[in-house]
């Protein structure tokens, strides 16, 4: 004998990705309650209204068995309605994980759906949902690093707190101020403060001053007036090194470069000598960077 009820043969199949079916409970109420398709059982002893005030009937087994977080079974909620914070179309995923029947995958969920379901999942501490959220999330999080990263340190999942802060490193400080938790506020400037004292080096190439020597050039402006230059050349091929570095830099944009900064000059065609200069410069400023302690460390 199963310890958990199913869902009532009353109530219809519930298919994912539809907004939440609601079929009203009484015609002649001028004010009807919308009560849940998918979880409307009659022998159902739990009721909960979610904000958008739809009805979700839940049995007390269920919900013993699957969520922590809920009312204690000596909760006496026979005859009332018990509201909760979560809206119609969150509750709806939420308690299908509760009941004996294949789990929504969230495969496709997006993350306006995703990550208030998260948050449910860890407030009421329904397992089997809050796991398949965590992969989702995690799933998630080169699309929506700033939601990841927030319900990551909300929870404590430290290491993807980690993944997710340096792709937020080129997002405005002020932008990132005003929406961060407070209790994250500082702890970002801060993080950021790092990376940009780097970004501020990696602007001066070390190795820029290193094989050169003075040259002189025939330039030709754009109406074709020729003129003799003076500039810094490489002792190997002759280039113009000044020029070269100031290009690189001029593609340094934001401080996200820095994560990828191995892969500076790449595209370049030059000789050895600079190609070795641009290899100093990556190493000392990736050097740098991997001094910098992942983001969950300044919380
Ligand atoms: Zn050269």
């Amino acid at each position: 004998m199963t310890s958990v009820e199913n869902v009532g043969p009353s109530c219809p199949s519930y298919r994912y990705g539809s907004s939440a079916q609601l079929s009203f409970m009484s015609d002649s109420n001028p004010d009807p309650t919308q009560v849940s398709a998918t979880f409307c059982a009659e022998d159902a002893d739990v009721t909960f209204q979610s904000s958008d005030g739809v009805l979700f009937r839940i049995h007390r087994k269920n919900l013993e068995t699957n969520a922590a977080g809920f009312p204690p079974s000596g909760f006496d909620t026979r005859n009332e309605v018990v509201p909760l914070a979560e809206t119609s179309e969150t509750l709806e995923l939420l308690f299908q994980f509760m009941y004996p029947k294949r789990h929504p995958d969230l495969e496709t969920a997006t993350i306006e759906i995703l990550a208030p379901l998260a948050e449910a999942a860890e407030k009421y501490e329904v397992f089997s949902a809050l796991n398949m959220c965590k992969v989702r999330m995690k799933n998630a999080l080169p699309q929506h690093p700033y939601e990841v990263m927030v319900y990551a340190a909300k929870h404590g999942y430290s290491q993807m707190v980690g993944e997710a802060a340096p792709l937020l490193l080129d997002t405005p400080l002020n932008d990132m101020i005003q929406k961060l938790p407070e209790h994250m506020a500082m702890p970002w400037v801060l993080y950021y403060e790092r990376w940009r004292q780097i970004y501020d080096k990696a602007l001066f190439p070390p190795s820029w001053n290193l094989g050169r020597q003075l040259s002189a050039g025939q330039f030709y402006d754009d109406r074709g007036m020729s003129s003799v230059q003076v500039y810094m050349a490489c002792t190997q091929c002759g280039l113009n090194v000044d020029s070269l570095f100031a290009q690189l830099v001029r593609e340094l944009k934001g401080l996200q470069c820095l994560t990828k900064f191995d892969t500076v000059g790449n595209n370049l065609r030059c000789c050895s000598h600079i190609r070795s200069l641009i290899g100093t410069w990556r190493i000392s400023i990736s050097q740098q960077t991997q001094q910098i302690p992942a983001f969950d460390k300044f919380l």
